[in-house]
Order: structure tokens, then sequence, then C-alpha cells
């Protein structure tokens, strides 16, 4: 990938939040863009950094942790992945926000390891919103009491939910998805009285409805870096 096509992808995507924002009347500030760097090499993130770009996810702690070791200093990264608890050490050390909170266990993991290193993380409920098994995430039914728990804890800021719709060549298929998302977060924001800002969804394939449903921040790795090959 060189500068010029990576410009060029970028200005793509932007064009299609441009367009999403203005047919849901959002504003565009309120919609970030991540790059998602899984099996990208520091060269491009290098490419993507000097194009404007500054925050990174990864899915894998031990993959992530080298290249934000080696990034520019003003980029961001975020743990996006699902979290073992044998990595939660590394994942508190290296990424600002971890997007994939599914258990009590594991938020009580997190803030143990915070409290150890001097970290305040801000963190996510990931929300199964589909029900499909293979799916990590809480059901809807438990987010609110995942919630309740996560934000007594003093090193934990949480900050909002995340989740990934099934995959659909028809974009549109993601929506009721990205709605009950959207849905579940307001009624915990009336219920528990504190706010949750960011709503982490929406992929290559159905950005532009996730930003028409609300998402705060969108997760692209494809669309900005090409296939990944494994
Ligand atoms: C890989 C990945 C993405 C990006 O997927 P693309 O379809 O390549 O844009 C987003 N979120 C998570 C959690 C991922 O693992």
């Amino acid at each position: 990938m060189n500068e010029e096509e990576f410009q060029q992808r970028l200005q793509l995507i932007r064009e299609d939040i441009t367009r999403a924002c203005v047919r849901a009347c959002r504003k565009l500030e309120d919609v970030e863009l991540m790059g998602v760097t899984k099996k990208v090499s520091l060269e491009t993130i290098m490419i993507a950094c000097r194009a404007g770009l500054t925050l990174f996810g990864e899915n894998k702690v031990q993959e992530g942790k080298l290249k934000v070791q080696d990034a520019p200093s003003l980029s961001r990264w975020h743990m996006i992945g699902h979290l073992q608890s044998n990595k939660v050490r590394d994942a508190v050390s290296f990424f600002s926000m971890i997007h994939s909170v599914d258990t009590v266990t594991l938020a009580q993991d997190i803030n143990k390891w915070s409290e150890r290193l001097g970290r305040r993380p801000q963190v996510l409920i990931e929300v199964n919103t589909s029900g499909e098994a293979s799916k990590y995430g809480v059901s809807p039914a438990e987010v609110e009491a995942l919630a309740v728990m996560i934000n007594s804890m003093p090193r934990l800021e949480l900050c909002g939910l995340m989740t990934m719709a099934p995959y659909c060549e028809d974009s549109e298929r993601a929506r009721p998805y990205f709605a009950r998302l959207r849905e579940i977060r307001d009624t915990l924001n009336q219920r528990l009285g504190f706010g949750l800002p960011v709503l982490s969804m929406g992929m290559s394939g159905d950005f532009p409805v996730a930003v028409e449903e609300g998402a705060t921040l969108i997760r692209i790795g494809t669309r900005l870096f090409g296939e990944r090959t494994y």
C-alpha cells in the first residue's frame, strides 16, 4: 500500500461517512473512524498516521502490543477483540480503551491490573445483539447488571457499548442490530442516570448503516487496508 492509494481509500470512506451523517442529520465530528490493523504492517500503519488517522484497533493483544510500542506517540490504540484473562495485564498496559468487556470476571481482572499498573482504561460492554452462538458479548438482558457492576469499579471508566452485526452481503440487514444497541444504550442512560456516549458499531461492509443508526466509533479494516491474507 502506498501513500496515494491509502489517501484515496481514506477519502472514499470519509465521503461515505459524510453522506451517512447528512442522511441521519448527524454531525460529522460525532463519528470517529478507527483503522483496524490486524495483519497490517507497521509500515502501512505509518502511512495511515501520516494521512491523519490517529485511532487504531487490534483484536489480538500480542500482535497489537508490538505495534503500539513502535507507532507514533500521538496514535491511540484500542483493544477490540475477545480478551482472555491471561492477556489482561498487557491489554491494560498498551491500550487506552477495551471494547470487549462481557463478563464481571473480566471487568474485575481489568480493574485489578489497572490498580496495580496505575492505569484507568476506558471500557465498553460488548453486546451480542444478534444472539448468534458464535459471537461474544453479553445478551441484551444482561447489559444493565454488568454496567452497574463496572460503574462501581474505581479504575474503570465505562464509556458505552460495542456490537458486531452478523455478516451479510446486504448491509441493510445489519440495521436492526445497530438500532438495538442504540436502544439499549438509551434505556440504560435513562435508568442508570450516567451517560454512555460511545456506540462502537459498523465495519467495512456496514458502516454507513451503523452511522445512520447512531454509531460514534466505526471500526474499519478491509476498506482501509485491503483484504487480509492469513
Ligand atoms: C476485523 C475487525 C473489524 C474490521 O473488519 P473489516 O470488515 O475488515 O472492516 C472490526 N471490528 C472487529 C472486532 C474486528 O475484529
